[in-house]
């Protein structure tokens, strides 16, 4: 049983892997550690259950990585997807920082493996966790647990007391062992954004937000950055930025994962309900343009949107949790989405009458296009033929938000004000708009969570024997 009548040196609230990150490593320079993970322990993980990769520079090929990925290519990767819209020098810190956490990660129990095949192309910038983010997740808390951190779930954090930037103690949503003040002389809030939170979501977004589905925990409701902004943390990041990608219409509402995703936007034609096409389909490789569909989808009328494709292409990616829904002509599949039998069959006459001439690659900025329609597919474009006819309905799954706490070098949260928080330290989802104003490249949420969860960790610990 743990002793919670006790002054810790380190709370960590959360259980992914941000927050076991700062929890070991906060161990490791000697701090007595408390995990409190709002989630039971079956569900213990947040978003880092559903996980594959993690994307870290470094110098050279390994056993799992094929060829180098530099500093300067990460940094330039970042620059491309965000538009510019970083901390340039926290984002050059986790960079150098991430090709560390190659081996430390290791270091904590955890293993790799060659890049799966069909997964974004990532063999060279990205490495897979064995066994995905669980087996990971799983043995973080090994190595967690066997160091002395304690651990506690069911603990969802209600309420912070933060005075003049000063974390006093965390109040409990429901007592454990009579216990619901928990005291600790730094904090490190590792839990997650606010993605799950539809009402929230709705602020911005209005009553769309009703239609997203959300691809992982129902428990990143982002009660802790609310308590966070509203006791003087400075925030960071818009709002309305998040990570959302297509996915299959029929998911969950929660904790959907992987398998809802659809990667093979770039073998058809995408269509909204009104069976109209609403942006180049071709316009990228899909590593790069995946993580825009979840926004484009979300633009549409009622936020459902559906790829069609053909039976010529159906193994040409990997397929989903859900089958497609087929036709043995364009009308009768229409009847079956409930879309205008007569306009999906214009949309893909007028479609197949643009295709040009060219040699298919997907891996390639192919000379597959179109020509004299509106909007063009720019690559990939070949003729939907080949019957049956095939769809996927599509809504936008949210992956996770990044309206963050602002935070320095030390994972130190900063004040409205502009000063550092006396002992208040973020780490991972919740601190991610620092690094991500908008956009994403696969694999950096999991940098974000292990680089500055283990500087958190480590800088906590330092702080709470100052
Ligand atoms: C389907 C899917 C696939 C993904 N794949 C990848 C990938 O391959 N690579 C990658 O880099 N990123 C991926 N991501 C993003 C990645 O999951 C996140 O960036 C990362 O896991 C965030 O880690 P975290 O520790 O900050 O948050 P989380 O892992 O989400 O953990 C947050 C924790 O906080 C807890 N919590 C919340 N509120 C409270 C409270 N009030 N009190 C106590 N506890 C609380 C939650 O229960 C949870 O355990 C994926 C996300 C999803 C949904």
């Amino acid at each position: 049983m743990v002793d919670l009548k006790r002054r810790f040196d380190v709370l960590v609230i959360g259980g992914g892997n941000a927050a076991l990150c700062a929890a070991i490593s906060a161990r490791r320079a000697g701090a007595s550690v408390l995990v409190l993970e709002g989630a039971p322990k079956f569900y213990r993980g947040g978003n880092t259950r559903h996980t594959r990769n993690m994307r870290c520079a470094h110098d050279a090929a390994t056993d799992i990585l094929t060829g180098p990925y530099t500093e300067e290519e990460f940094w330039q990767d970042l620059l491309l997807v965000t538009g510019g819209e970083t901390d340039e020098e926290l984002a050059k810190f986790m960079i150098r920082e991430s090709k560390d956490i190659l081996d430390w990660i290791v270091e904590q129990g955890v293993r790799w493996q060659p890049s799966l095949g069909g997964t974004l192309s990532l063999g060279r910038t990205n490495s897979f966790f064995l066994g995905g983010g669980r087996a990971m997740l799983n043995a973080l808390y090994l190595t967690a647990e066997q160091l002395g951190v304690q651990i506690i779930y069911d603990a969802e954090v209600a309420d912070l007391h933060i005075e003049d930037g000063m974390f006093l103690a965390a109040h409990l949503k429901q007592p454990i062992d009579g216990a619901t003040e928990i005291r600790a002389s730094a904090l490190v809030a590792a839990a997650g954004g606010f993605e799950a939170n539809i009402e929230w979501l709705k602020e911005y977004w209005g009553e769309a937000a009703d239609n997203f589905l959300i691809r992982g925990t129902p428990y990143n409701r982002g009660s802790i950055l609310k308590m966070l902004l509203a006791k003087g943390v400075q925030d960071i990041g818009d709002p309305t930025q998040c990570h959302a990608v297509a996915i299959d219409a029929r998911a969950p509402k929660f904790d959907g994962g992987i398998i809802t995703r659809h990667d093979s936007v770039v073998f058809g034609i995408v269509v909204n309900k009104h069976a109209q096409r609403f942006y180049d389909e071709g316009e990228d490789i899909w590593p790069k343009r995946y993580a825009i569909w979840g926004r484009l989808v979300a633009a549409q009328p009622d936020q459902i949107a559906y790829i069609i494709f053909d039976s010529a292409v159906v193994t040409s990616f990997m397929p989903t949790l859900f089958p497609p829904i087929a036709g043995g002509t364009i009308a009768e599949l229409a009847g079956k989405l409930e879309l205008d039998p007569a306009a999906l069959e214009k949309t893909i006459t007028d479609f197949n009458a643009a295709v040009q001439p060219g040699t298919f690659d997907h891996t390639i900025l192919d000379d597959c296009r179109t020509e004299g329609i509106t909007p063009q597919k720019t690559h990939w474009a070949r003729k939907i033929e080949a019957a049956p006819y095939l769809a996927y309905p599509v809504r936008p799954g949210i992956t996770f938000t990044y309206l963050g706490t602002r935070v320095n070098k030390q994972s130190r949260m900063l004040m409205k004000d502009g000063k550092p928080s006396a002992n208040m330290f973020a780490a991972g989802e919740i601190m991610a708009g620092n690094v991500l104003g908008k956009g994403y490249a696969a694999g950096i949420g999991m940098t974000i969570g292990s680089v500055f969860g283990r500087v958190a960790g480590r800088e906590a610990a330092k702080n709470a024997r100052n």
